[in-house]
């Protein structure tokens, strides 16, 4: 059914066609452009490591590279940072591909790789090399730490770094052909240990790691570091602007060392933005990954998960993740963004977008005693309150239907109370006014039934005596009723920074323990039986919900609730 949704998507996309936010990255873009750098051209990339799922994070990333290209008529290439083998996966290259087509982006050709560059990445090592800019080093990694120096005080020249050409091309040749262990040597350019800037002082360009790679197999065993692949990926690939985040800042002039010390026409332009941070949530891969494998949630897809594949599964849609991403905007500030402007933006795109339904989660069965036993009745209800071009579906009436327990209560509690009490009245959305005359109690107590009776006159219009019934609650047919379990979400953390935990404590004593509330027992409208796993709807006083692709053991449907009606941690309550 994702894909009956996501066509209505596209189409609703484009008919508003709209104006690009602009940003600090698109002031400087037009300014290149205007100075005729790059011949014109705009190419980004989004470079996602494949050892995790995407996140919401990601998705700022990924609508800011995009989204350039598509308005600057360029390209963005998808291309999986691979150069760390041991935690990459085929899965994690499958979902992000799956996700960011389904946030609404498409690259161009296939997906590239950084591993498809590793033979030209090996060549210009041996350039730099050559040059007396790269050394095999046979320090340890703990050596190399407490030799690196500190903020104030200058490293320590490794004893190998007057190491000649030739020796070390010897030795760098030999460490790709597999002669030496892991761990026992790195190649390391040859920079300045004294400079201020620490990513600068002799860093590690290559390490030895004998693992099976997702992407080469068994053809190396000598990996590059990030540092030194991303530059060279991007100019490869002819990238005219390479955007990150503000931690890279620092790496910039790595990057830029590297382009210049090698032959190599292009060099992007490295431009570093703030990360989305987003209260009551982590994005964190290393995090992320820990809630998944220690079970705090069932899979990277659980609906409470930060990730698209969690979102999209609690039914919010790639245009309300786009419309959040424009509106946070992209700047050089660190910040928290509040949870509410996401959970506003989705509840905004779904009030537009679901068809409205009626969903009793708390059944209480009524019984309308002076309904014909064996009438029916197929009332119609409209969709859509302010879209008629949504239509309409029919609502089976009779005898006996299903109500909230929460809409009873056997005395009014307060003059504001407008649902059903006993001897009073309530309409039934979408169907006639019925009275309360009586209720029975089970031997614990709690209520069973209602015994009502309903006025036949008030289909669509007010009693002819013109008495006032203020009410209006929700109902299911029972007959027709459709079985479900309906999963409510809440917030999977209890604090606005979950990084912010006592001394000694790990994250996961931040995890909200009532993030998940099951209602097993609920009872859909009789039309929901003919939905599909993906669909949203707005289940009438209840907030929006999405069909689960997964049903219980039992076969019953799953429905998540994507976002309440309102935003009920500003205003506590409410009716
Ligand atoms: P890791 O710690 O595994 O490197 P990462 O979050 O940097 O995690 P990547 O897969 O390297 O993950 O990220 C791909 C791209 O998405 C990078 O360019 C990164 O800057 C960007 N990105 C990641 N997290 C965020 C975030 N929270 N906000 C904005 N951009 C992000
Ligand atoms: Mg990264």
């Amino acid at each position: 059914m994702e894909h009956v949704v996501n066509q209505a998507n596209e189409a609703a996309a484009a008919s508003s066609e709209r104006q690009p936010v602009k940003n600090f990255i698109r002031h400087l873009i037009d300014a290149d452009l205007a100075a005729g750098k790059n011949a014109g051209a705009v190419v980004t990339r989004f470079p996602p490591e494949p050892n995790g799922y995407l996140h919401i994070g990601h998705a700022k990333s990924i609508c800011l590279n995009f989204g350039i290209a598509r308005d600057y008529r360029g390209h963005c290439n998808l291309r999986f940072d691979d150069t760390n083998p041991e935690k990459e996966t085929p899965e994690f290259v499958a979902s992000i591909e799956r996700d960011v087509n389904w946030l609404g982006f498409h690259w161009q050709g296939r997906a590239l790789y950084a591993s498809d560059y590793f033979e030209q990445l090996y060549q210009f090592a041996l350039e730099l090399i050559d040059q007396g800019l790269a050394y095999v080093c046979e320090q340890s990694g703990e050596e190399m730490r407490t030799t690196r120096g500190t903020l104030t005080e200058a490293g320590v020249n490794s004893p190998y770094r007057e190491r000649s050409v030739a020796e070390n091309r010897d030795l760098f040749t030999r460490m790709r052909s597999g002669e030496f262990a892991d761990g026992s040597r790195v190649l390391r350019a040859k920079i300045d240990m004294a400079s201020p800037n620490i990513n600068l002082r002799d860093p590690v360009l290559y390490r030895i790691r004998r693992t099976l790679h997702h992407q080469t197999g068994s053809e190396w065993c000598l990996y590059p570091m990030y540092d030194y692949t991303h530059p060279i990926s991007d100019a490869l690939e002819g990238i005219t602007h390479s955007l990150c985040t503000l931690e890279f800042e620092d790496h910039r002039p790595l990057y830029d060392w590297v382009l210049n010390h090698i032959t190599i026409a292009c060099h992007p332009q490295q431009i570093e933005f703030s990360r989305l941070n987003l209260q009551y949530t982590i994005v964190s891969k290393r995090k992320l990954t820990q809630l998944v494998r220690e079970k705090y949630v069932h899979g990277w897809d659980d609906p409470r998960m930060p990730t698209l594949a969690g979102m999209r599964r609690r039914g919010y849609t790639p245009e309300a993740i786009r419309t959040f991403c424009d509106r946070i905007g992209v700047t050089k500030a660190d910040n928290s963004v509040e949870m509410s402007l996401l959970e506003n933006t989705v509840r905004e795109d779904l009030n537009l977008r679901a068809s409205r339904r009626m969903a009793v989660l708390k059944p209480l069965r009524v019984v309308i005693s002076n309904y014909p036993e064996d009438q029916r009745e197929q009332l119609t209800a409209a969709n859509h309150p302010q879209r008629p071009e949504l239509g309409s579906r029919t609502l089976p009436f009779s005898r006996e239907i299903w109500i909230d327990r929460d809409d009873f209560v056997p005395e009014r509690p307060n003059k504001s109370f407008k649902r059903l009490v006993k001897g009073g009245e309530v309409r039934l959305r979408h169907a006639y006014i019925i009275r309360c005359d009586a209720y029975e109690v089970e031997s614990e107590g709690e209520i069973s039934r209602l015994i009502c009776s309903y006025d036949a006159d008030t289909l669509g219009k007010n009693p002819a005596d013109g008495r006032k019934v203020k009410g209006v609650i929700h109902w299911v047919e029972a007959e027709e009723a459709v079985s479900a379990e309906v999963r409510l979400y809440d917030r999977l953390f209890d604090r606005p920074n979950p990084e912010q935990v006592a001394e000694g404590e790990h994250f996961t004593a931040a995890i909200n323990p009532a993030s998940l509330t099951t209602l097993a027992h609920c009872y859909l409208e009789a039309s929901l039986a003919a939905s599909s796993a993906g669909e949203t709807y707005q289940f009438e006083r209840e907030g929006y919900f999405c069909r689960d692709p997964e049903t219980t053991a039992d076969a019953v449907a799953v429905w998540n609730r994507t976002v309440t009606l309102r935003d009920s941690w500003s205003e506590q309550g409410g009716d």
